[in-house]
């Protein structure tokens, strides 16, 4: 059989633990036995990090810019523990941080969804996306404790000097008060990066924020989001056959339980924070959920939304048997090569991410699955296999 081709490089960052050896395994199983795989590798492992001052996850985010798609295995975010553990010079910033900064990217997840793993909300027929707007408010606020009898208020001096003073509280008795913000150009990324991915999913978008209270922050966001609709989506939208829904964060809530899914939802950071965990586990497992970094000029990074898993890792490396769920990694693969083929003009390729997607679940849906799926599938016939085993299975299958 011939390999199928590819003509310009993914750019392939390797992680860290668990998903850095499922990550070699994918491809020796399922990659390079049918494609002819062209990658640019940056290896983000932490030890490769650490050499070389993290440069190389500058290099890696410069190299999706240049290629336009890259694929990414999980990483670790060092904290004190991971200090001692891998001998760190620095505490280096979580990698995802920094090439969402350098990418000025939004992040959307979508769960994969199988038979035997049925969704908490029984009227979820479809995946739900979401997008989380990934700067300011909450995350880079100011806030401190204020004693009784202290007066509290917005100070904002502009270039010249002018001062305006806006009123927050006159304290009678001990509280707290917090100063937040974010940036028209911040938010005007997010909405260019949301409506261009509706649009090439094919699928409605819902925005939702809190105006009605929040009349000029919030409504800020509704009114960029509202104007860039109509000077540059609404033909395109319309088009598509596609709608841009706007409600209140509310609303949005109540009407994403009654609906059977099948949308994209942009939320605020602190929304966005809050409501991807609550749908990640409302369809049933965070070892199903993929992620993907668009940015406003159309660069993509392809991801799965679980860490590490880093207790598994422990296990392996102690030479017991593990049974970890490579079903978003794959599918952050899949992905990746889907998009490549599209901007290169190669059916075969996308005709393959396909393939792969559907081996993927259908192995699943067979009763072949990893042991976190065995403990929640409705399948009567069911099967827990090992981390290899289950990589194999889908090789059967593709
Ligand atoms: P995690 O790796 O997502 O794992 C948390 C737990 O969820 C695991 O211990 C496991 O439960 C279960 N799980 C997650 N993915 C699974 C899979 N594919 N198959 C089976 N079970 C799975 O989160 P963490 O343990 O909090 O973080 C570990 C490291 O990952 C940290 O260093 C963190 O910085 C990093 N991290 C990276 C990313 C990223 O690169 N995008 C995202 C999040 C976290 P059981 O142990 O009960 O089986
Ligand atoms: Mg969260």
């Amino acid at each position: 059989m011939d390999k199928i081709q590819m003509k310009t490089p993914l750019v392939e960052m390797d992680g860290d633990e668990m998903t850095r050896v499922i990550w070699q395994e994918i491809k020796e199983i399922l990659l390079l036995p049918f494609i002819d795989l062209k990658t640019e590798y940056y290896d983000l492992g932490l030890a490769h990090r650490n050499d070389t001052d993290d440069q190389v996850t500058i290099d890696a985010a410069e190299a999706t810019k240049k290629y336009g798609v890259a694929v990414k295995c999980a990483t670790i975010t060092p904290n004190a523990a991971r200090m001692d553990e891998y001998r760190l010079k620095k505490m280096w910033k979580s990698p995802n941080g920094t090439i969402r900064a350098l990418l000025d990217g939004t992040v959307f997840r979508t769960p994969i969804v199988v038979k035997g793993i049925e969704p908490y909300v029984k009227s979820w027929k479809k995946p739900i996306s979401i997008a989380r707007h990934a700067y300011g408010d909450v995350y880079k606020a100011s806030e401190v404790r204020v004693p009784a009898g202290a007066k509290a208020e917005i100070l904002v001096t502009d270039r010249d000097g002018n001062e305006t003073r806006t009123p927050i509280h006159d304290f009678q008795g001990d509280g707290v008060v917090q100063g937040m913000h974010n940036l028209d150009g911040s938010i005007a990324s997010f909405a260019h990066a949301c409506f261009r991915y509706a649009l090439e999913q094919k699928k409605d978008l819902w925005f939702s924020t809190k105006d009605t209270i929040s009349k000029t922050y919030d409504h800020r966001f509704k009114d960029i989001f509202a104007e860039m609709y109509e000077r540059d989506y609404r033909a395109d939208f319309e088009k598509a056959g596609i709608t841009y829904f706007y409600t209140l964060i509310d609303d949005a809530v109540a009407r994403v339980i009654r609906s059977e899914g099948g949308f994209i939802w942009a939320c605020k950071n602190y929304d966005g924070d809050v409501m991807s965990d609550m749908l990640a586990t409302g369809f049933g497992s965070l070892a199903m959920m993929t992620s993907v970094l668009v940015s406003p000029d159309g660069v993509y990074e392809y991801e799965a939304a679980h860490g590490t898993v880093q207790r598994h890792y422990y296990k392996h490396l102690a030479g017991e048997e593990t049974s970890t769920n490579s079903i978003a990694t794959i599918f952050a693969w899949s992905g990746a090569l889907r998009k490549r083929g599209e901007l290169d003009g190669l059916p075969e390729l996308c005709a393959f991410a396909d393939r792969l997607e559907k081996a993927s679940i259908d192995t699943i849906e067979s009763g072949v699955m990893t042991k976190d799926l065995y403990l929640i599938s409705s399948l009567s016939d069911k099967k827990a296999v090992n981390t290899t085993e289950f990589l194999r299975e889908i090789a059967k299958r593709l």
